[in-house]
């Protein structure tokens, strides 16, 4: 079994790192570089100021999980100009160059802008594979070769994309254990919930969440009508309708 962290959360620092290596844990570090050098999350900062954005992003935040990569980072980059970010949440470049030094502690890629994979083009798919790597081990002065995708969102374009960039391992958010007929490309990987109970993250890390028939259902109703905010559903990415909305300022 591996142990994973996403998004290099600065609580990390407190709450993970030191039981880590008292207990003498391996572990690996997700990171997206340009959160890393923002201090924030893009995606905590559009929820926290939704009413800054402009219109259609205004009344549904979540339709930034459906746009092209490029209309989300320029409503991005425009919001963090108008309202900067203020505490650090996520660690900073030294932190990580500090966590890397740890024998317990792999550094891996988790994009640079924590991208919503399946709506980026293959260019923007290349500079997110390519600059995080690139950037991290600049920051660590060790080899990067793997990746986690940013919300467990992939498509069928990014194990040969990885391979390109040199990568040698990609994780999905698939929950199931790792069999031999995994491509090494969507190895999955069973995530636990920030606000999940105990009993909830407890079948997650047994790869018992969604139960069949929760999930059965769900897949039914996805079926039936469009997703109103990046659930997958059971689908993957590539399978779901990711219509891009008018933007009014
Ligand atoms: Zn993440």
């Amino acid at each position: 079994m591996g142990l994973s962290l996403d998004d290099a959360c600065k609580r990390n620092l407190t709450e993970v790192i030191p039981v880590v290596r008292e207990w003498d844990l391996p572990i690996t570090l997700f990171v997206a570089t340009a959160e890393v050098l923002r201090g924030t999350f893009w995606f905590s900062h559009v929820l926290r100021y939704a009413a800054y954005l402009p219109e259609p992003f205004r009344t549904d935040v979540r339709q930034l999980w459906r746009v092209s990569d490029s209309t989300r980072r320029s409503v991005v980059d425009d919001l963090f100009r108008r309202v900067p970010p203020g505490e650090r949440d996520v660690m900073s470049v030294e932190d990580i160059a500090h966590v890397s030094s740890l024998p317990q502690v792999t550094i891996a890629s988790h994009t640079v802008t924590h991208a919503i994979l399946p709506t980026c083009t293959e260019s923007e798919l290349r500079q997110e594979f390519n600059e995080s790597k690139r950037d991290l081990e600049q920051w660590t002065g060790r080899k990067v070769r793997a990746l986690a995708y940013p919300n467990g969102y992939f498509d069928e374009r990014a194990g040969r994309l990885l391979a390109e960039a040199g990568y040698s391992l990609a994780f999905t958010t698939e929950a199931h254990a790792i069999t031999l007929r995994d491509d090494r490309y969507y190895m999955p990987r069973c995530s636990l919930m920030d606000d999940g109970s105990l009993c909830e993250n407890l079948c997650h890390a047994l790869g018992l969440w969604p139960s069949p028939v929760l999930a059965a259902r769900r897949k039914r109703s996805c079926m039936r009508a469009k997703p109103r905010y990046p659930d997958n559903c059971g689908l993957t990415p590539s399978q779901v309708n990711f219509d891009e909305p008018e933007l009014k300022a």
